[in-house]
Parts: C-alpha cells; structure tokens; sequence
C-alpha cells in the first residue's frame, strides 16, 4: 500500500507534481520533521527554516505548550460550529481582545477569510455608521498589495498572475501608492463614499517594504479626519515578527480593524481574527457573517497558548535584537559586494535585494544553494530573498545562519 511505501524526496516530489494542482512552484525540498528553528528532510538532513511558513510558525515549529493545548483539546472537543456556544472561544476572545487593546473578536480560520471580514465589516459600518448610500462604499488599498487569494481580494490586486483570467473583479476598490500620504489625501478626499484603508503596516509579499517613518501615524489621522476607518492587515507583519507585538506599535497607531492570521497559531492550525470595538463590531448581527470552523475550541486553546508563548519567551524583543544584528551583517557584506543591493526589513521580517533582474533565475539559484549549504529562504518577486526564521532563535543560531547565508552570497560573487 501506498501509505507503507518509504517516501523519498523524489517521490513525495513526484507525487505531488502527478496528483497535486501546480500552484505554487516550491523549492525542491520535502521536509518531514520540525523543531524549533529547524526542519528535517525526508533523507534527515537538518536545514535552518528561514521562511518561517510564511511568518506563521513565529514561536517555532511544534512548540510543546501550542501542540500539547493542541492536542489535548484535540482529544476533549474538537468542532460545535457556532450554532452552539464552546467552553474555549470565550476565553480566546478575551485573552486576545486584551492583549491587543479592543472590545471584540470575530474568529476565522485563514488570513484571506480574516480579510474579507473586515472588508465586509467595513462596508456595513459605511452604511449603517457614516451614511453611504447603498452599495456605493470604497475601500482604498495600495498598490503592490498581497492580502490573499479570494476572488474579492484578487480583485484589487496589481499582480497579474493573480488576477488574469479571474475576473470580472468585486467593485469597489480604489488602489494608491504604497507610502505615499499625499496619493491617500487625494483618494480621501476624492469622494465621501470611502469607507476604509486597508493596509499592510510592511508589505511582506511585496518583498519586505519598509514605509517611511510616520507614514503609518499619519495616514490614521488621515483616516480620522475623513471618517474612514485605517483597516490593518498583520496578518503576515503581527505577533512579534517585526519586533513588537504588533507592526504598528513601532508608531503606537491603533487600527480601527485588526487582521491577525498566520502566528495567532502558532503554525499549528489555522486561526485568524478581526479585532475591533464595539462602535464598529456592533453592525455584525447573527447570520451577517460567519465559518463552520471560525472559533472552535482546538483553534481557540491553540490562539491562547500562542499568544501566552509569544509573552513568555519575550519574542517581540527577541526579534528586535536579532533583526539589528541581521542587518549589521548583512550591510558589512553588502559594503564590499556588487551581488546584494541592499538589505531592509524591521525585527526578524527582512530581505535581500538581489543585483540582477526580476526576470532572472540568480535568486532561485541562490536560494538552492543556501538548502544545499542547510538553510532554507525562497525568492519573492524574482530578484528578492526573504529571510524571516522563527523568532525563537538564539543569538548564536543566527550568527550561524548569517555565515551560512554570506558563505552561500559568496559562491555567487563574480
Ligand atoms: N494578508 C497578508 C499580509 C499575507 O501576507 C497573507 C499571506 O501571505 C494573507 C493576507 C493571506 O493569508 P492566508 O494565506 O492564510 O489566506
């Protein structure tokens, strides 16, 4: 039988290649095991994981405390639906609310379902709170945006490769320039049917855009002299990855609407959430909205002990420290080398800028070669490396990695 048959890489490879659809183009490497801030191939070798799922697995893979309140609720009651109260979502929904500063929480399981609720919260709010006429609300969003995969959400997109041959598109969105305040002015003003920002504090897919500083700070108050609510997805930037809890507490901005996904858990199992306060959360009502799955008691005990692990193990500082030395070590080299641009990011959310185009395989090829040397980063549009690993990482883990990664740069230099 199939399931006794010993998997090699190149058959679990094939497998998925023959019987799985092709949408995504991972690098060839199939991981069976994780700890901490490694995984395991299917042959042992031992690599660093520099992805982190994507910032999902912040607090390292298969944490004991997120897999044994994974487990063991697993075993007690795993799904009630909504249609029933759970002795678990209540306890969750405190826990965050009160860890993030907000009166309520709606649970969904991924990042792009958290998005939708949000816009979908957004645009009741426009017409029940501020008095938009009906089906008349915008929502302005920036160029370059990655706020996942749903027909809706790839409507307002500027990667063709995730729009073409989707549409026609969901109406309503109004895309600006990423950091740039006056381009947000100008759309505020340009009509009084805008109902919300949506914004990704870092734009990670976009390959790690830092905005300027203040940009955050000041579109808020931009957003609160136009009444529209500042919707911030940290889906990928939030639970400590960029060196505070969250992205936008490096500007102390509070969102009117919070998108959390990805690390709320843990990497385990998927949780995602909208925060907001009662003003806003108010206009959902029963049957607006809702998940078979979004907040049952596994995802619920896991999002409380992600959290818990995030405080405990002083992450966010953790992040912070580590990032500094990152971008110390990278810039030393990048001083004396034509082969790197530049290297930019906040905590452990960073990336290279590989010198050569978008077009060329230079960054895939070097990505294959820092798995042969043991650490594992992939390229995001084309000429950039994202380096994000777990945020339980040691300082001398990550001087490891730095030498591994500079090592591998080396290899490429002409
Ligand atoms: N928003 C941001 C900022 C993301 O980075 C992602 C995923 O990468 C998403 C939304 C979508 O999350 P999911 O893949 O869980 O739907």
């Amino acid at each position: 039988m199939l399931q006794q048959e010993k998997i090699t890489s190149t058959s679990a490879i094939a497998l998925e290649d023959k019987y799985g659809a092709h949408n995504y183009h991972p690098l060839p490497v199939v991981l069976s095991r994780g700890e901490g801030v490694y995984v395991w191939d299917v042959e042992g070798k031992k690599y660093y994981d520099f992805l982190s799922a994507y910032s999902a697995v912040n607090q390292g893979h298969c944490h004991p405390k997120i897999v044994n309140a994974m487990t063991s609720q697993a075993q007690t009651l795993t799904l009630t639906s909504r249609a029933f109260y759970n002795d678990q979502l209540g306890k969750f929904e405190k826990y965050a609310c009160e860890t993030f500063g907000y009166d309520k929480l709606l649970p969904m399981n991924t990042g792009a379902e958290a998005v939708e609720t949000a816009l979908k919260i957004c645009r009741k709010w426009a017409y029940e709170k501020k008095g938009v006429a009906s089906n008349k609300a915008k929502i302005i969003v920036c160029e370059n945006n990655f706020h996942g995969r749903t027909t809706t959400i790839i409507s307002f997109s500027n990667d063709a490769v995730a729009r073409k041959n989707f549409g026609p598109y969901t109406e309503g969105f109004l895309a600006i320039e990423y950091n740039n305040l006056t381009a947000l002015e100008e759309a505020l003003k340009s009509d009084p049917n805008i109902a919300g920002f949506l914004v990704e504090p870092i734009q990670g897919e976009a390959g790690v855009n830092v905005p300027s500083e203040g940009y955050l700070t000041k579109a808020k108050t931009l957003c609160e002299k136009y009444n529209v609510l500042f919707i911030a997805d940290e889906i990928q930037t939030g639970i400590a990855r960029t060196g505070k809890m969250l992205a936008v507490d490096h500007e102390g901005v509070k969102p009117d609407m919070l998108i959390l996904g990805k690390a709320l858990s843990g990497g385990a199992y998927p949780v995602s959430a909208v925060l907001a306060d009662d003003e806003i959360m108010e206009v959902i009502g029963p049957g607006n909205h809702g998940s078979t799955f979004g907040g049952n008691p596994v995802g619920a005990a896991v999002g409380i002990a992600a959290l818990e692990v995030v405080k405990e193990e002083g992450l966010a500082e953790n992040a912070h420290e580590l990032g500094e030395l990152f971008r110390a070590a990278l810039n030393k080299f990048i001083e004396k080398s034509d082969l790197v641009n530049s290297v930019r990011g906040k905590g452990l959310l960073n990336a290279i800028l590989v010198n050569d185009s978008p077009d060329s395989e230079t960054a895939w090829n070097i990505c294959l070669a820092l798995r042969d040397n043991g650490l594992l980063a992939k390229p995001t549009h084309g000429n950039i490396i994202r380096f994000a690993p777990p945020l339980v990482m040691t300082r001398e883990q990550l001087l490891d990695c730095v030498s591994i990664i500079i090592r591998t740069l080396e290899q490429f230099q002409k």
